[in-house]
């Protein structure tokens, strides 16, 4: 595999990942929450969506582990408060839903340390 789609699949996996704990959380915490759907309410969808963009610009995708580890800090601060409480929220939850997206996660987290 060559670099750039090695670096397109992190991509993928970390708007996926962030995506999932979002959801979690929003399902969770928010009454708005549509369970049939999994539709997420307006404001969770706005931070998922902000996350998917901010992660399709991120310069540093290659060396970085997770944006929310991120040295640079490229969410405004609203967003980055909220992402906050959302990972602080579904961090150790996910390991229950999604077992390897959690190690995968914690890993990260150790790493960047
Ligand atoms: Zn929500």
């Amino acid at each position: 595999m060559n670099k750039k789609n090695k670096v397109e699949k992190k991509r993928q996996k970390e708007q996926y990942v962030v995506e999932e704990m979002i959801r979690l959380y929003c399902r969770k915490n928010h009454k708005e929450y549509d369970k049939t759907t999994g539709k997420m309410c307006p404001s969770c969808q706005e931070l998922s969506d902000y996350a998917r963009l901010r992660s399709q610009k991120c310069p540093f995708m290659e060396e970085k582990t997770f944006c929310a580890n991120c040295k640079v800090h490229c969410y405004k601060p609203e967003m980055r408060e909220k992402i906050r409480k959302v990972m602080r929220f579904s961090g150790p939850r996910m390991l229950f839903y999604h077992p390897v997206l959690a190690v995968w996660h914690l890993v990260c987290s150790v790493k960047e340390k």
